[in-house]
């Protein structure tokens, strides 16, 4: 049988929370042409530790990447019209390697993980008034263990192969970002703008961290594999992938991500506001070496879907993600329960770590089926409290949500959000918006050149709009019991 004559591609890794992805995407449409995903195992090795294999996140990658080869071949596309790879990840994960052996010398410490919390607590001891916002006018974040520069302090001050490696001038230190890039092509590896606006540093010495580049430039060939010498040139964090790839160019555009946590970005363009609502200030992206910077408001909610894996794989109350909308829509209420997914303790707006869980408003009616529409609402909530955090810090109030990532396959967790918003919830037909972002960076990159990045040329674009359902009153009235609920979660360890 003959070629499909389709004009340049472009691909994208996606190493997420919960899986990895690559994809093919036509750079003329956009279309996704093929893709592969594996998931990734997480360990749990003490109660708040989180921790994925850096060697299971390559090897993934690297399957993704043959298998999807294989697919294409399959549906006669020719991979050698690949033009460029773009990555995309998840962030603040933590890697430290030694660059002569290339081995790790720690599990990445995921982005979750509780460890740091004491680190944390010492940190913020030693600024004046005891203020976790003291560095936020330099750094746009809060001191908190989400972010990777506390974990890599954590790691040399507690893991003595990372002390030596330091030490010994043989430590590297990356997201996971640096660590593909840098295993795919050897040194010097990059870090791109939009994740190294998250480090704090403390004390860590400059030769082991990445060097700063652009979002959309070429960093390196591939080394190996049916890939091997196409350029990998864009490489953006998943949620400023995100924005990218739900066409966020503008000022006030904004999109909400639903995948193990929940991310609202809303593009601020070339100057960082400073929230006073508890957001953090981030640089969206900076797509080519003599590109502008772009800015972001983001709200960061640490449990979403993850409160999903927890009553599958914890509670044991579903058998699969898909079986939650079943559930939930099979009583189409909680009665009265809330839940607040406080796992690691709560993020934006509160930044409060000694956060706890909570289940409340049980009685003896409650059953599985009002937890499973209580978590779906819980997702629904803390995405509200960061909407009004977001207006409130801009003054001008999102008139609708563009939404994307792996939940939002969940239409109930949809129209409840739109119910809870009081806004239309507007969701792409193509869901894979954040391996779009990265692949759209790739392939507008100075050298290649065969995307460009004007929403208008990609008119296969399409959008699906859930409106309000229930009148504001009743949206109201839950949202103030679920403020009460997160009342009750606070401070729970001190
Ligand atoms: P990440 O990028 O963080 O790895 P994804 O965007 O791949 O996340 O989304 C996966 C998450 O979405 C998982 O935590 C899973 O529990 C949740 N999820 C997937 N499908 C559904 C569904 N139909 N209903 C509710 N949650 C879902």
């Amino acid at each position: 049988s003959s070629r499909v004559t389709l004009g340049p591609l472009v691909a994208a890794i996606d190493q997420g929370t919960s899986s990895t992805r690559f994809l093919v995407f036509n750079a003329k449409t956009a279309e996704l042409l093929s893709h592969h995903q594996v998931e990734i195992n997480q360990s749990f090795p003490k109660e708040g530790w989180v921790e994925e294999d850096p060697k299971e996140i390559l090897q993934s990658v690297y399957e993704c990447m043959e298998r999807t080869c294989e697919k294409l071949t399959q549906l006669n596309i020719d991979i050698s019209n690949i033009k460029a790879i773009g990555v995309t990840n998840q962030r603040e994960t933590t890697l430290v390697w030694d660059k002569e052996t290339g081995e790790p010398l720690y599990n990445a410490i995921v982005w979750l993980d509780l460890r740091t919390q004491s680190t944390v607590e010492r940190l913020i001891n030693k600024t004046p008034g005891r203020n976790k916002n003291h560095l936020k006018h330099k750094t746009g974040l809060p001191i908190s263990t989400y972010f990777s520069a506390v974990k890599l302090r954590w790691l040399m001050d507690n893991v003595d192969e990372v002390a030596e490696a330091v030490l010994t001038h043989r430590a590297m230190f990356g997201t996971v970002d640096s660590w593909l890039i840098w295993a795919r092509k050897g040194p010097p590896w990059p870090s791109v703008y939009s994740k190294t606006s998250c480090p704090l540093y403390f004390d860590i010495p400059m030769e082991i961290l990445p060097k700063v580049r652009s979002s959309s430039e070429i960093y390196g060939l591939m080394k190996s594999g049916s890939l091997s010498g196409i350029p990998i040139s864009g490489c953006l964090g998943d949620q400023s992938a995100a924005l990218v790839g739900q066409m966020c160019f503008q000022e006030g555009q904004a999109k909400n991500t639903y995948g193990t946590g929940c991310f609202l970005l809303r593009n601020t363009g070339a100057k960082p506001v400073m929230s006073d609502h508890g957001l953090i200030t981030t640089v969206a992206y900076k797509l080519g070496r003599d590109k502008p910077a772009c800015y972001a408001l983001e709200g960061s909610v640490a449990i979403a879907g993850a409160v999903v894996r927890w009553l599958k794989d914890n509670l044991g109350i579903i058998q699969t993600s898909t079986e939650l909308e079943k559930l939930a829509a099979s009583v189409g209420t909680s009665y009265g329960c809330y839940f607040v997914p406080a796992f690691s303790g709560l993020y934006a707006p509160y930044w409060e770590p000694s956060a706890r869980g909570i289940i409340c408003g049980l009685t003896q009616f409650t059953n599985k089926s009002h937890l499973a529409f209580a978590a779906l609402e819980a997702v629904c909530f803390q995405t509200r409290e960061i909407l009004d955090a977001m207006n409130q810090d801009s003054g001008i109030p999102l008139t609708q949500l563009q939404v994307d990532g792996g939940m939002t396959s969940n239409r109930l967790l949809m129209q409840l959000q739109a119910d809870i918003l009081c806004i239309p919830v507007v969701k792409p037909s193509m869901p894979e918006t954040t391996a779009l972002g990265a692949a759209m960076a790739a392939g507008a990159a100075e050298g290649v050149s065969v995307w460009s990045l004007c929403p208008e040329d990609l008119s296969e674009v399409t959008s699906e709009k859930f409106e309000p359902q229930i009148n504001p009153e009743e949206s109201e009235f839950r949202y103030a019991r679920w403020k009460k609920a997160v009342q009750r979660a606070m401070n729970w360890e001190t």
